[in-house]
């Protein structure tokens, strides 16, 4: 049987690879911008706040299952920033160039030697019984000056995980998302569903 899953996001990305993932477990998703939902503001402090908060958002306005996910770059020494700002630092032209300088130029503003750093995911899903449930998934790894690679998105050429020598762009991208924040999100999701199936 199949059954429908609304994701909250007007990013034909997230769509286009969430929908890949979930199809061969039986959902066939809607992206809740076709069906006119608009995009809440992300008031939250927490990834997993961000996601619940898009995820009941969707929820209310359809009054079907709907999924939302969060994530970002947290640093550490940088008091975990960007975090949930990882979009934002980017400005309002998506540019990643600038933001992975202002990580670096704060680092060394701190004269800090710790690198270290983790990329986070939560997975929210949110039902019409009022059920909500929180799937998170981490990576972690050290930063890496300047950029390399040209195959990812966003902070992907600064990260090398912890056990690799690459960065996550310079990956092929299978490689990165076998072992991706989003893909550890997502396997919790996965036996979720399988222990539940009825509830969605
Ligand atoms: P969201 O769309 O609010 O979840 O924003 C997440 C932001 O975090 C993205 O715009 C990226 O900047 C950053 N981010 C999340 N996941 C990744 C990743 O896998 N690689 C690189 N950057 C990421």
């Amino acid at each position: 049987m199949t059954s429908s899953l609304i994701l909250a996001t007007h990013n034909q990305g997230k769509v286009r690879e969430l929908g890949a993932l979930l199809q061969p477990l039986g959902f066939s998703v809607t992206a809740a911008g076709n069906l006119g939902v608009t995009e809440p503001e992300e008031t939250e402090n927490t990834f997993a706040g961000n996601a619940l908060l898009k995820a009941k958002h969707t929820c209310n306005a359809t009054n079907l299952p709907s999924l939302a996910d969060d994530s970002g770059l947290c640093v550490p020494a940088l008091n975990n920033a960007p975090g949930i700002y990882s979009a934002r630092w980017a400005g309002e032209h998506k540019d990643f160039t600038l933001a992975m300088q202002r990580v670096e130029n704060e680092l060394k503003a701190l004269q800090n030697n710790d690198y270290s750093a983790y990329f986070v995911c939560a997975l929210a899903l949110c039902l019409p019984n009022g059920e909500q449930h929180v799937f998170e998934g981490r990576i972690d790894g050290t930063l890496t000056f300047p950029p390399r690679g040209d195959k990812g998105f966003g902070y992907d050429p600064i990260f090398i995980p912890t056990g690799y020598t690459q960065t996550f762009a310079e990956m092929n991208p299978a490689e990165k998302h076998a072992l991706s924040h989003r893909a550890r999100a997502f396997e919790k999701f996965v036996a979720f569903i399988a222990a539940n199936k009825t509830v969605v």
